[in-house]
């Protein structure tokens, strides 16, 4: 490690201590040292799966389409390729944040992973902002539910699918937002005045390419993001947001200048780190 990376790890330790209302937002990195691969690297869910990204592309359009045979297509096709995230365990970097909002200096993690390791390291306020693959969701209410609130196979062999959301009635599909789908109202809302309200940005593990979710950094930065617009009002010129990237490898956000500075290693290795440096 670097003089200047442990520089940087005090100075982004001292920021949080400073700050009122400081979130993190976390992507696909924060998770390959769980062993969760990225989608489309070498050892990627789609690299080696094709018709399983073939299959995505068409997934939501397939559902609103026949929420019935979209799920008796899923339920007697191929095994899910996202099963075997459902054993993964969370890393230092997923406690090291569940431990700074237990400190009280993080209030608020919005993630884009669907893995739900930062639920299983503990954090609590917590956005997920592509939904979570241990869940369902209503197209309609946005009502959540575990996977085994519902008998899937039972429900296939009675052939009383699709399942239905206890609430409204309307079908239920994975929580899982997919290609073509609108980010849930709910949590794109709450995402957007998080962002807007925060003070400092912790930004993890994400190449900040997938949008509306890489448009929250200019929320925060500038009160309107280039791909959203909305409710928000435009920031003041001059806003003090501190806006920091623990990332592998620099992003859009660094060359753009909108992250403030980049701590460049591994969340797992940063995260604990900047924890350390607040305790010391
Ligand atoms: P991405 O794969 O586009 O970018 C990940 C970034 O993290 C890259 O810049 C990479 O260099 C960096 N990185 C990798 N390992 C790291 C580590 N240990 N420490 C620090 N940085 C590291 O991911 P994204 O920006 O989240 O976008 C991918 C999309 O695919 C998202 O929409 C997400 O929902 C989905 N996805 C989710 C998961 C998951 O749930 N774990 C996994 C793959 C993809």
């Amino acid at each position: 490690m670097t003089d200047q990376t442990n520089e940087l790890i005090k100075k982004a330790a001292s920021q949080l201590l400073n700050s009122k209302h400081a979130i993190a937002l976390t992507g696909a990195g924060i998770s390959t040292e769980s062993g969760i691969p990225d989608f489309r690297g070498p050892e990627g869910v789609w690299t080696k799966n094709p018709g399983a990204e073939e299959r995505a592309y068409k997934a939501y359009e397939k559902f609103m389409e026949n929420p019935k045979s979209w799920w008796e297509e899923t339920l007697t096709g191929p095994e899910d390729p996202l099963k075997e995230w459902r054993k993964a365990q969370p890393n230092p970097g997923h406690f090291a944040l569940a431990e700074m909002e237990k400190m009280g200096l993080l209030k608020h993690t919005i993630t884009q992973n669907i893995d739900g390791l930062h639920e299983k390291a503990g954090t609590q306020n917590l956005y997920e902002y592509h939904g979570s693959t241990f869940k369902f969701r209503c197209i309609s209410c946005h009502r959540r539910y575990q996977l085994e609130e519902y008998n899937l196979e039972q429900m296939l062999a009675n052939n009383q699918l699709p399942p239905r959301c206890k609430s409204c009635g309307d079908p239920i599909k994975s929580d899982i937002v997919f290609f073509g789908e609108p980010i849930p109202a709910d949590v794109a809302q709450s995402s957007e005045m998080e962002a807007e309200k925060c003070d400092l940005m912790l930004i993890c593990g994400t190449s900040a390419v997938v949008y509306p979710f890489a448009g929250l950094p200019q929320i925060a930065r500038f009160g309107v993001s280039s791909q959203l617009f909305g409710f928000l009002q435009p920031k003041q010129q001059g806003s003090d947001v501190i806006i920091i990237e623990i990332n592998a490898e620099p992003t859009p956000l660094t060359k753009d200048g909108i992250s403030d500075y980049l701590i460049c290693g591994k969340t797992g290795d940063i995260l604990p780190r900047i924890v350390n440096a607040i305790k010391n």
